[in-house]
Order: structure tokens, then C-alpha cells, then sequence
């Protein structure tokens, strides 16, 4: 049975994409079954993936619309074989925009996914949901979908503000819809231990979420940055680089925290 995690944070680019991909690469890097599911219409990390989202056949928009199963629509990047750090992806193209629409008027809407999921689940270790950033039916349905959430944050002044918001929908979702669902961690992304502040706001975030907050911290590499353009996730556009060590790490963090779960 694979654990189920959703990427989420409902402010825009906070690294989401890049630590879904990173750490779907870094999982298959150490051995692990992995799924990757875009639910974000814009699919950058389906691009990120080295897979054409305007070429994709059947996409995450087929699975939630029930035209197809997650076995009909899941794609493999060539790319990402060839380096021997493949994983699974459900891609996402534009028209992932309109389900949002399309599912207000269907039953169990906000359990699409889940449902959907249930068939894969044996084949997978890890099923990684990269969230769109927003709190919207698409996001609702990763909720209902996961295990726990994993937030990527930068260490900024108002970076404990915009949580609240997160935490109380998924307090919400926790009570009415699914019980399962935890925030299993705060990922610090993006980080430049140059800046006061944000060793300040890193030091803050230990003191106040303790083992909430993941003991990996991503720093700012221009690689991880650079990557996407080539279709391949920092950890194999460059193994070398920081940013790629800090994925391989927190890989194998999250290896070692699903056994406590
Ligand atoms: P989101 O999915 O939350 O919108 P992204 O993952 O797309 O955020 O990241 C936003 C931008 O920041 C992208 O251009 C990405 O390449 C860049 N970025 C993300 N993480 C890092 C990092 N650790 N170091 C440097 N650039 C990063
Ligand atoms: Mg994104």
C-alpha cells in the first residue's frame, strides 16, 4: 500500500513543483515505487517530468472524470528511464482547468481522486500529489486523497501567516472528510543561510512546530532552478549540486518517517 502525500501551500511559487518533482526523483533514486500526480492545470511539473503536457494523451483530467483509470493514463519519461530514476506520472494539461467546473456538479466530487487512487495503491511505495496554489476542488480532492501534507515554505517574515489558512482547511478536511490526513512536515525551501532573517524565521519555526518542521533544509541552488527547462528534476539534471544532495536527503528523511507513521 503506498502512503499518499500532497505537496501543498496554497501561495504561489514557494517551490511546490520543484520539491514534487525533487523528491519524486530523489524516492526512485533510493529504490522506491513512486507516483507522481499533477493536479496543477498549469503541469509544470509534468514538464518538469521531461513529458510533453500538449501531447499527453490521457491526463489526471480523464482520471477525475472517470473516462479513464490511473493504469490507462499514467505516462513514463524516457528521459527518466534512461537515468535510472524513473517514476510513474499522471500528467496534467489546460483542461484541468475546466474540471474544476466540470466536477461542482458530480457526486462525491471532492473524492475523485481518492477513488481513483484506491486501484494504484499497491503498485506504488509513494504517491506524490503536487497541489495547484490555491484551495480549490482541485486541492480538496489531493486532501481527500493523501495520508499527510507536506508544506514547502520560505523562511519570510509573513511565511507563518499564510499557514494559517492551510492548517485550518486541513483541520476542516481532517474532520468532515479525512480522517487519515495529517501535516506530516514543514519543508524549508529555498534557503540562503546568508540572511539573518532567515535563520531567525528557520530557528522560530523549529521552536514552535518541533518534529513538525523536517530536519532537511533545501537550499537556494540555481540548479534546481535551472533544471526544469531541460525536462528533468534537479536531482538528475545535476546529482552533484547542492540543491540535488539536499533531495537525496530528504528522500531518504521521508523513507525513514512514513515506518513511523
Ligand atoms: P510553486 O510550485 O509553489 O509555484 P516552484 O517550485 O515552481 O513553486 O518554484 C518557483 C520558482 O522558484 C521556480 O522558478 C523554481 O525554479 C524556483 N525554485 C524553487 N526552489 C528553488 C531552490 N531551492 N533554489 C532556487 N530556485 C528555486
Ligand atoms: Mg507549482
Amino acid at each position: 500500500m503506498a502512503k499518499i502525500f500532497c505537496v501543498a501551500n496554497q501561495k504561489g511559487g514557494v517551490g511546490k513543483t520543484t520539491t514534487t518533482v525533487n523528491l519524486a526523483a530523489g524516492l526512485a533514486k533510493v529504490g522506491q515505487r513512486v507516483l507522481m500526480v499533477d493536479l496543477d492545470p498549469q503541469g509544470n511539473a509534468t514538464m518538469g517530468s521531461g513529458i510533453d503536457k500538449r501531447q499527453l494523451e490521457m491526463s489526471i483530467y480523464d482520471v477525475l472524470l472517470e473516462s479513464a483509470s490511473v493504469a490507462e493514463a499514467r505516462v513514463t519519461s524516457p528521459k527518466l528511464v534512461a537515468a535510472d530514476c524513473s517514476y510513474d506520472i499522471l500528467g496534467a494539461s489546460r483542461e484541468l482547468a475546466g474540471a474544476e467546473v466540470e466536477l461542482v456538479g458530480l457526486e462525491r466530487r471532492e473524492k475523485r481522486l481518492k477513488m481513483a487512487l484506491e486501484q494504484a495503491t499497491n503498485d506504488y511505495d509513494f504517491i506524490l500529489i503536487d497541489c495547484p496554489p490555491s484551495l480549490s476542488m482541485l486541492t480538496l480532492n489531493g486532501l481527500c486523497s493523501a495520508h499527510g501534507v507536506i508544506v514547502p515554505m520560505q523562511c519570510e517574515y509573513f511565511a507563518l501567516e499564510g499557514l494559517t489558512d492551510l492548517v485550518n482547511t486541513i483541520k476542516q478536511v481532517h474532520a468532515n472528510l479525512n480522517k487519515d490526513l495529517a501535516i506530516i512536515g514543514l519543508l524549508r525551501v529555498m534557503f540562503d543561510p546568508r540572511i539573518t532573517l532567515q535563520q531567525q524565521v528557520s530557528e522560530q519555526l523549529s521552536q514552535h512546530f518541533g518534529d513538525k518542521v523536517f530536519n532537511t533544509v533545501i537550499p537556494r541552488n540555481v540548479r534546481l532552478a535551472e533544471a526544469p527547462s531541460y525536462g528533468l528534476p534537479g536531482v538528475v539534471f545535476d546529482p552533484s549540486s547542492r540543491g540535488a544532495q539536499a533531495f537525496i536527503s530528504f528522500a531518504e528523511e521521508m523513507v525513514e518517517r512514513i515506518k513511523k507513521l
